[in-house]
């Protein structure tokens, strides 16, 4: 780091900047940790919204199907090539939490573009990924 120059320390430099995003996009990099990620955003949005929660707290129904859909994830037989749940022939969500799911994910999708543009962008490619079995 002596190399550098001193300049205003808290602007922060391009170097950082890079670095800050690659090791973003290497976190994205792990396909099951970034839709946890992902799943768990979208119902607390989803909740803080329908439920009166505060985004960061669940609801008793919301947690239960956040538990279930991270158990999911977690025991998902393709692993880290899963294809998108949209379009996985495995269907291994209950009925119930299936269709909850669904509709979190119409509410939740569109709006995380702003709160989480990174998580966002990283769940519309792999949304639009073709299957690979
Ligand atoms: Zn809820």
């Amino acid at each position: 780091m002596h190399h550098h120059k001193i300049r205003n320390s808290y602007m922060p430099s391009l170097h950082r900047i890079v670095y800050i995003c690659k090791f973003k996009m290497s976190k994205l990099h792990n396909k099951i940790v970034t839709e946890k990620n992902t799943v768990k955003v979208m119902i607390a949005m989803y909740c803080n919204k329908h439920h009166g929660t505060n985004g960061y707290e669940l609801c008793m129904k919301c947690k239960e199907l956040s538990s279930y859909s991270l158990q999911r994830l977690d025991t998902c037989t393709f692993g880290e090539n899963k294809p998108p749940c949209k379009t996985c022939q495995v269907h291994c969500y209950r009925t119930s939490y299936r269709k909850l799911i669904v509709e979190i994910m119409k509410y939740s999708g569109p709006r995380m573009i702003i709160k989480h543009p990174l998580l966002a962008i990283a769940h519309f490619i792999r949304s639009r990924r073709k299957i690979k079995i």
